[in-house]
């Protein structure tokens, strides 16, 4: 068998078995270290989007390959929640400390995460602030992305997302993200909640304007109800601090963390929140088979230490500023604006220039992968581990797609 057809077998198997939900660029990735990956021809890519932010620590990384080899071998990887075992513990007080919250909920996926949040809302608003019995209501914006159950969906206002799939839960109210206006009309007595992404990433790398997530949360504060951050994309580090709301000075009464607190290991997710709020879970009202395994407990305090002990968001912030600036220099016919806050950098094609995607393709050309996000933006979202070297590598072959060797 040639080298070349290796790729094509695995491509052609998962076309061939799979459901078609998605449509990868065509590479497989069959090794990887810190940003770089290999596919199964030997071919050497750089990856710029880190599985949407679940590997901000880069691939293999020896400390949380170390803990989870170590937690392996003790046989112990799933014991359910029917017991207790000895890593969950450290987890839980490791997400507490990042985190400030007093209780931490621990879950799988991302969309686990935001629907526990979700019934802990809900729950909070019947039996403390005194919402009527089904009358709930959470604010959600419009752009947002949460996850793909039913509920979660449900209050998409996007159509690629929820045709087809309802009825839907009731009790989310869509506004537009970035206008407060709207928001405070939203808000009436039965509102138990915001949800809010602190940046819209799936969305196109959307920022709100400066002060509108602390002029939310001040009205949440005034009208008793609970501000819900989604950092799941965000948090840990992506966007130069730890959580994305910390660059308004926000501290959300609720988080949701996913993606990046396994580094890319397994699913592992977190609902944090204090006990005031927590509480209203008791034992029966909610849980997870494999949530709070002790394999993803241990690897997840290892990933999480690693940001800390590696100053991950540190790094965001000094190498996005530069990226964004050198990207920002080139005198580019197709881009109409770069956005970005640390190493989350949205680069918006314009319309004439047509659609993100053949820009993706032509990069996966020079060696670099990148994923378009709604369209028109490509998303550059490296591990946080890149090098300056590294983006410089990168940024060469970016100024010729965006320039002499544009797809268009
Ligand atoms: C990825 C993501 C989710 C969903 O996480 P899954 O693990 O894919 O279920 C939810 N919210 C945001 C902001 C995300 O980026």
């Amino acid at each position: 068998m040639s080298d070349a057809t290796k790729s094509t077998q695995f491509i052609d198997m998962e076309a061939q078995y799979g459901a078609h939900n998605y449509h990868p660029l065509p590479i497989v990735i069959a090794k990887g270290e810190g940003v770089w990956v290999w596919d199964p021809d030997g071919n050497k890519y750089m990856d710029c989007l880190a599985a949407y932010s679940a590997l901000n620590q880069g691939y293999n990384h020896p400390r949380v390959m170390k803990a989870a080899r170590d937690q392996m071998e003790t046989g112990v990887t799933l014991t359910s929640r029917a017991f207790y075992n000895p890593r969950l513990g450290e987890f839980l007080k490791k997400v507490s400390e990042i985190t400030g919250h007093n209780r931490v909920l621990p879950m799988n996926t991302g969309a686990e995460a935001v629907e526990s949040a979700i019934k802990l809302a809900r729950r909070w608003g019947y039996d403390k602030k005194g919402v009527a019995e089904g009358k709930a209501e959470i604010i959600v914006f419009n752009g947002n992305f949460h996850g793909r159950t039913t509920t979660i969906v449900g209050f998409s206002s996007d159509e690629d997302y929820k045709k087809g799939f309802g009825p839907f839960t009731p009790g989310f109210k869509l506004v537009d993200y970035g206008n407060l206006e709207q928001f405070k009309q939203a808000v009436n007595e039965n509102t138990v909640a915001v949800l809010i992404e602190p940046i819209q990433a799936e969305g196109g790398i959307l920022i709100p304007p400066a002060g509108y997530l602390k002029a939310i949360k001040d009205i949440c504060e005034e009208q008793q109800i609970l501000f819900m951050a989604d950092e799941i994309q965000t948090g840990l580090g992506r966007t130069g601090k730890m959580f994305a709301v910390d660059h308004d000075g926000v501290k959300p009464d609720v988080f949701m963390l996913a993606k990046a607190i396994s580094g890319g290991f397994m699913p592992v997710s977190v609902v944090t929140a204090d006990e005031e709020v927590m509480k209203v879970f008791d034992p029966g009202s909610h849980g997870s088979t494999y949530g709070g395994n002790p394999l993803g407990a241990a690897v997840a305090t290892e990933a999480i230490q690693v940001l800390i002990d590696e100053k991950l968001p540190e790094r965001a912030t000094e190498l996005g500023a530069y990226f964004v600036e050198k990207l920002n220099a080139i005198n580019s016919p197709h881009v109409k604006e770069v956005r970005a806050r640390g190493l989350l950098v949205g680069v918006e094609i314009k319309r004439e220039s047509g659609v993100a995607r053949p820009f993706c393709e032509k990069l996966k050309e020079y060696g670099i992968l990148a994923k378009e996000t709604h369209e028109s933006v490509i998303r550059f979202a490296p591990p946080l581990v890149i090098t300056r070297e590294e983006i410089d590598w990168a940024l060469e072959r970016i100024e010729k797609i965006l320039t002499t060797d544009a797809p268009v």
